[in-house]
Parts: structure tokens; C-alpha cells; sequence
């Protein structure tokens, strides 16, 4: 198909500096899980975004020197000239589609542990390192460091030139660089010309940026990531950042601060949502502006351009979703961009140190390793048909690449509406977007004719074995257990028939909540805290217990937690901390301290436990121990994926179906390095 010409202006070209972009479509720097620890799967991961059509594709950090060490987090570098070799291999594989490659330059002064080098972190001034527990504080950098930054950043930017890089970066944002902590007063005290004003505030930043003009700048863009709350939370002094510095880099790429505020996920914001803060930049600049804001739809893209909010539609967390958003634009493919949820854990995986996972898009970090494409998927290796039994995450997905490579596939669920937990849990406050995990695989399979759906049509084992195809996959999901078992207690501290107990599940299914309630979190996601909201809502008491130190410890990596906890007690929600199940009967529940076994009882209408769930595999051991009728039914393979195997995020269902989908009929043997360890370089 054609492409709209509506959407026209998001392929023009645009010059930055001494080159040009072939159009609108900006992968911003974004980190990856991987860096150096894995370069051939980082680079891959980039080249996927320049096949699928992002005119500029960027780098994460590359850190400049060996006083900004990251580590354990995963990084580049660029600290010696023989680091230019392997960062090279990214605007090679970058540039043979036509894209252009960014560089994101970077020293993260008081954000680094420097533990490996166990020489001091560097910062404006004398402060408590960040980023860190550690007792750790910077050495207030004098004007010899000053001195040794800049010929650092410079020779830094000469190795990213040699490597093939066609836009440079100076760093100034997240709360990760050295130059925004030189731009506030709470970590710049010093009383010489680096110190005091905005003017001498941004001093080094501006002579840094000069030094990439000199270096680079014949031959290289120099751009500057910004963000333009971070200069002491004052957007105004922001704004007058920006006019001082208005044409001094070739690109502003301006966002909010810090990594959480600009990755907002989508229970807290939606599209386009730095539009309000970022929208002055170019009103003050004529260089070209670069911004991002969760974009999925083109038409929210266009109005950005055209209202002259921005000239480049900048993305990270799209562009891992779908690598290939500005092809399927270009080919009049709208209906088919898989897009973003905003649950961000591609950024837990970087900061749990591993390799970034996404819940849509199953195959990044795999594009090397298992070399899987995100759009291509190999021809089907025989005229078998496979029933999948469950329509939720691990299903759909199985079903949808089995269905792309050939296969006759059925899907049956019991359930009247296809999805099985996202679309249940869609339903839960902020978690609209969600659905999208289920809406982009049904519409998917509904285009493909090899598919048979069949909702409201609950299989048992004797069912199965009626319908006999080849292979049989069962994606049943898992349940919530009702007995308290879970990280802390063991063995069953509920009996698991309390009429006032109930789980996620009950709630899901829209049953009666009595108050006041009692939410007992061992899981430490997003579902209990989400629970909460939902009945403090309908106007019930709500208390909020977990055994953790904090509220919602795993979404730490989704980097929601100081956000849900500063809701939970918005809405009034009592908090208690530090505290384990003991039991409950009809009026009360019993908790203990973690630490010591002092005891707390609390009234009760309903005690809501979120501890573990139970894989539903009845269906599959059922089939299991019928293996002896298969043949004569024709049944070859009887397989369990997603929470039904083991229960876990979606994104762990969702690349459950596409592995289980890729490796029917393929001889493992003669593919993937996937058996091998990281690194993979
Ligand atoms: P996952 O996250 O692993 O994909 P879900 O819990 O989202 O798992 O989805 C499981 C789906 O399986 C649910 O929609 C549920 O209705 C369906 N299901 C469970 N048992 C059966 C069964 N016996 N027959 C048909 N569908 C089933
Ligand atoms: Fe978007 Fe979630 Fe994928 Fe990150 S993990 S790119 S937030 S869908």
C-alpha cells in the first residue's frame, strides 16, 4: 500500500548541522541492557531500527574516561582510541539502510560508583554520590580536573567521529551528567568561575560544546541533550539555558528529567506528554529540535511537526517496541505498528544489569542471538496444524507467529473475550493501554486466513483429544493461590475457604468487596497497588500491607514505585510496612514484624492476598497421562507455555509464544547462538 500523504511531512528530509536526516523518525539514545557486555546483540538491536526505517539511530551512554565508571550498569566507552573498533560496528550496520548514527557521549560525575577503578567520582562540588547506597562522596573537581574533563570529552568526540558516528553528543539530562550537576546550585557550591551564576553555572558545558565544534563539528552534528526541568526543578532557568545556548549545539534534543519523569509510563501519562514543558525550545532556537513522548500514532507525530512543537519525532521506548514504525507508516501499514504499552520494562532489564526485554516486541535483544526479525518470521516447516488452548499473552502471540509462518491454527478460550489476563486487567485504573498486547495479536491473526478463534469454549483433556491436531499447545495461564504462600510463608498460613479472603482473580471477576480492606502484597508489582486504587474508588477503607521494606519493590525497574506509593497515600491508603501474614479469620487479620515477632491485628471485611500464583496445568498433565492415545488421534507434541509453564510477567508469556512458535520444525542445531553465554561479542 501507499503511504498517506497526509503523513508526507514526517518523510522530509531535515539538516542538522553538517548532515542531513532522510526524514522525520529519531531513535534518541537509549540504553540497552547489553552496551559492551554484549556489542554484537546492542549493535543488531540498532541495525533492526535503521532496516525499519529510523532516519537517525542512536547509541546509549558511551562513557568519555575512566573517571565515569558506570559499572555494574551496562555501558560503552569510548575511553581509549582502541575502543573505537567495536563501537564502530554500530554506524556501519546503522548506516546500510540509510540511517544516520547518534552518539550519546556521556560522564555521569556524581552518578558514578567508579568501584572497579575505586578512584574518587567527580562532581562540581563535594556531595554524597548518586544512584547509589554507598557511603561514597565526590571529589570536588579543581581546574585541573576541569582541564582534563574537556580534553577527555574532546578526544572522546574524535574517537565517535573515527568510529563513523554522524551525530555527537554532550550530555545534560537524566540526572546522569556531570554538566547538569555543574547547572544546580544544589550540587554546584563552588565559589570560582564554574560556580554562582546560571552564566558561570553553564560555563563548562559551554566550553565543552565549542571544543566538539573544533574537533568534530566539520564533519559531525553536535547535538545537546537537555533537560529542561533539571536546572534546580526551574523551568525557568531552563528557559534561560536555552536562549543563552540557543545556536551554539547543531541539534537540541530537549526532555524532561530525571530517567523516571522522562519515561513516564502510561498509568501516569499519555502520548505526547512533554509537549506542555518542551514546547518553548524551539520558539527560542532555529536549530533543529528533537523531542520524545511515548509517540505511537502518526497522526499525534504530524501534530507535533506541524504545530512546531518539534521538527523530529523522537522515540525510545516505540522504537523498541516496533523497529519498524516508520516503514509501516511509509507502506500505508498504520493498522499494523505494534504499539508501546508504556509498562517500561524494556527499562528494568538495564537496571536489574540485563539485557533489555520488551512486552510487544519478543524479539529485541534476541536479534542477534536467536536471530529472530521482528517482522520476518521463517516459512512453516510442514502442513501440521496446532491447536493453542488460551487466548492470553503466551497464546495469542504463538498463535499469531504460527499463523505468519504458514501454520492452520485454532484458538480457543474459555472465556466469551479473547485476551485472558491483559484483557482483564486492562481494566484496571491506568492500565487502558495494555490491551494493546491483545488488540495488535488478535487484529494481527484476523487479517491472516489460516486462523480459527473460538471464544466461550472451555476444552477439557477428552475435548483435545477429539480435536486432534499435530501439536497441542496449552497457554491455560496461571491462578492466584488463595493460601498465603508465597516469598515469606512457606506453608499454608490461610485455609483457603475463608469467605472474606480473596484474590486478584475474585476481583477481576467483578465479585462483591466487603470493608474495610486488608491488601497483603508478597507479589510487589503493579497489580496489587492497582487493586488498591480501584477500591479506595468505590469508596472502601483501604490498608496496604506488605513484608517489603517498601511498597512495590519489583516496580523500582519499571521506575513507577515513588509514583504509586505518593498515590497510594494521595488516596488515603494506610501503609504498613515490614509486616508478614499470619492468618486471618472472619473479623481480623493477624501480621507479624519481619524482624521481630511483634504483632499487629487489623479489622476486617476482606483480606485481598497477593502472594503467588498456581500454574493452571491441569489440562496439560491431563494430556500428559493419556500420552499412550496420541498416535491414534495424530497428536505428535503436547507443549505448556507462559504462566501455565512457569507464571511470571506478560513479557515472559508474550516471548514464551514466539519461542515456542519459531522452533516448531526448526532444527535448533544449525541456528542461534542462543545456547551461548553472554557476552556475545
Ligand atoms: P498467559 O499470560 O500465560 O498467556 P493468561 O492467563 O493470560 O495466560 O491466559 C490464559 C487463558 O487461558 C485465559 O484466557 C483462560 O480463559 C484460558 N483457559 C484456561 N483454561 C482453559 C481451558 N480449559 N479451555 C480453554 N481456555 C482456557
Ligand atoms: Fe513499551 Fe513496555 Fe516495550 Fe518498554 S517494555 S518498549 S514500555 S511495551
Amino acid at each position: 500500500m501507499a503511504r498517506d500523504p497526509r503523513y508526507d511531512v514526517l518523510f522530509e528530509p531535515l539538516q542538522i548541522g553538517p548532515v542531513t536526516t532522510k526524514n522525520r523518525f529519531y531513535q534518541v539514545p537509549h540504553c540497552s541492557g547489553t552496551s559492551d557486555n554484549a556489542p554484537d546483540a546492542n549493535t543488531r538491536m540498532r541495525e533492526m531500527k535503521a532496516e525499519g526505517g529510523w532516519g537517525v539511530v542512536c547509541t546509549e551512554i558511551a562513557e568519555i574516561s575512566n573517571t565515569t565508571e558506570f559499572w555494574p550498569f551496562p555501558s560503552l566507552h569510548l575511553w581509549t582510541d582502541a575502543d573505537v573498533g567495536r563501537i564502530a560496528r554500530m554506524p556501519e550496520a546503522v548506516h546500510r539502510h540509510g540511517a544516520l548514527a547518534g552518539v550519546e557521549l556521556g560522564h555521569v560525575g556524581l552518578a558514578a560508583g567508579n568501584r572497579a577503578s575505586r578512584t574518587p567520582p567527580l562532581g562540581p562540588s563535594s556531595h554524597l554520590t548518586l544512584e547509589s547506597v554507598e557511603p561514597f562522596q565526590s571529589k570536588a573537581m579543581d581546574k585541573s580536573d576541569i582541564r582534563l574533563l574537556r580534553q577527555q570529552h574532546r578526544a572522546a568526540a574524535r574517537r565517535a567521529k573515527e568510529a563513523g558516528f554522524d551525530i555527537v553528543y554532550a550530555y545534560a539530562g537524566h540526572g546522569l551528567s556531570i554538566f547538569s550537576q555543574f547547572l544546580q546550585t544544589a550540587y554546584n557550591t563552588r565559589l570560582d568561575e564554574y560556580g554562582g551564576s546560571l552564566e558561570n553555572r553553564m560555563r563548562l558545558l559551554r566550553e565543552v560544546l565549542q571544543d566538539m565544534h573544533e574537533e568534530i563539528g566539520d564533519s559531525c552534528a553536535v547535538a545537546l541533550r537537555f533537560a529542561v526541568n533539571e536546572i534546580d526543578g526551574d523551568l525557568a532557568q531552563g528557559q534561560e539555558f536555552v536562549e543563552a545556548m540557543k545556536d551554539l549545539p547543531d541539534l537540541w534534543d530537549v526532555n524532561l528529567s530525571d530517567w523516571p519523569e522522562d519515561s513516564q509510563t502510561s498509568r501516569f501519562s499519555k502520548e505526547g506528554f512533554q509537549e506542555e514543558q518542551i514546547a518553548f525550545v524551539k520558539k527560542i532556537t532555529n536549530r533543529p529540535v528533537v523531542s520524545v513522548g511515548r509517540f505511537t500514532s502518526p497522526d499525534t507525530m504530524l501534530s507535533q511537526v506541524k504545530r512546531g512543537v518539534l521538527d523530529l519525532v523522537g522515540a525510545a521506548r516505540p522504537s523498541i517496541a516496533d523497529p519498524f514504525i516508520p516503514n509501516k507508516i511509509d507502506e500505508g501499514r498504520v493498522d499494523e505498528i505494534r504499539e508501546c504499552i508504556g509498562c517500561n520494562v524494556c527499562a528494568s532489564g538495564e537496571l536489574s544489569y540485563a539485557p533489555m526485554r520488551c512486552t510487544q516486541n519478543p524479539t529485541v535483544m534476541d536479534e542477534y542471538r536467536r536471530g529472530w526479525h521482528p517482522e520476518n518470521v521463517p516459512p512453516k516447516g510442514s502442513n501440521d496444524a496446532v491447536l493453542v488452548v488460551g487466548s492470553g499473552p503466551a497464546g495469542l502471540e504463538c498463535a499469531n507467529i504460527l499463523a505468519k509462518r504458514g501454520y492452520e491454527v485454532t484458538v480457543a478460550d474459555a472465556r466469551e473475550e479473547l485476551g485472558g489476563r491483559v484483557r482483564r486487567e486492562a481494566g484496571l485504573p491506568g492500565l487502558s493501554e495494555w490491551i494493546r498486547v491483545a488488540d495488535y495479536r488478535l487484529y494481527a491473526l484476523q487479517q491472516l486466513g489460516n486462523v480459527s478463534l473460538y471464544p466461550a469454549s472451555p476444552l477439557s483433556v477428552a475435548d483435545i483429544l477429539e480435536f486432534g491436531t499435530q501439536h497441542i499447545v496449552i497457554a491455560t495461564g496461571a491462578t492466584w493461590r488463595r493460601d498465603g504462600i508465597g516469598r515469606w510463608n512457606l506453608s499454608p498460613v490461610l485455609k483457603g475457604t475463608e469467605a472474606n479472603v480473596l484474590t486478584p482473580d475474585d476481583i477481576l471477576d467483578g465479585c462483591e468487596v466487603n470493608g474495610p480492606v486488608v491488601i497483603y502484597d508478597e507479589d510487589g508489582g503493579y497489580l496489587g497497588n492497582v487493586i488498591a486504587e480501584k477500591l479506595v474508588k468505590e469508596g472502601l477503607d483501604v490498608t496496604f500491607v506488605t513484608p517489603a521494606s517498601e511498597v512495590a519493590p519489583y516496580l523500582a525497574l519499571t521506575m513507577e514505585q515513588h509514583k504509586v506509593i505518593a498515590r497510594l497515600l494521595d488516596l488515603g491508603v494506610r501503609i504498613e510496612r515490614l509486616k508478614r501474614l499470619k492468618g486471618a479469620d472472619n473479623s481480623n487479620v493477624s501480621l507479624a514484624c519481619v524482624h521481630s515477632d511483634e504483632e499487629l491485628t487489623l479489622p476486617l471485611g476482606s483480606l485481598l492476598v497477593l502472594t503467588s500464583r498456581s500454574p493452571n496445568d491441569e489440562l496439560y498433565t491431563g494430556l500428559m497421562q493419556r500420552n499412550e492415545d496420541w498416535a491414534s488421534v495424530g497428536i505428535k507434541t503436547v507443549s505448556r507455555i507462559g504462566d501455565c509453564e512457569a507464571p511470571s510477567i506478560i513479557a515472559a508469556a508474550v516471548h514464551a509464544g514466539h519461542r515456542w512458535a519459531r522452533a516448531l520444525d526448526d532444527d535448533a542445531n544449525v541456528r542461534t547462538p542462543a545456547h551461548l553465554p553472554m557476552p556475545l561479542a
